[in-house]
């Protein structure tokens, strides 16, 4: 009884090792293709921390650089999103030097519509 247990352990080892050599070899396919020569096309945006160029501000969102299904990168720019509010520190805005509105007013005062006669 105690035999037939540790065989099948063993035949479940073997089974666990030959799965594992496949994921193995499947993983290592798509390493090889990037190894081989091909002709980048930058069309990717990847709008990941890695292809950031510049963060956004409250002037423009943030731009990303175009990139490579492959992961290269090249030098033109696509914005993505949108611009951020001004951020106000020591009364000026960090980004575009606008200064602090001193409180904030409210709305404007309503208008009168002007009463269209009928
Ligand atoms: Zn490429
Ligand atoms: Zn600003």
């Amino acid at each position: 009884m105690k035999e037939k247990c540790i065989g099948d352990i063993m035949k479940q080892t073997l089974l666990f090792l030959l799965v594992l050599s496949l994921l193995f070899a499947v993983g290592c396919t798509p390493r090889d293709e990037v190894q081989e020569p091909h002709t980048c096309s930058f069309t990717e945006r990847n709008t990941s921390d890695t292809y950031i160029a510049e963060k956004a501000t409250c002037e423009k969102p943030a731009s990303y650089f175009y990139s490579c299904k492959c992961g290269k990168a090249t030098t033109s720019l696509f914005y993505d999103g949108f611009p951020l509010p001004h951020a106000y520190e020591n009364g000026k805005c960090i980004y575009c030097e606008k200064e602090q509105p001193d409180e904030f007013e409210g709305p404007d005062e309503p208008i009168e519509l002007p009463i269209i006669p009928i």
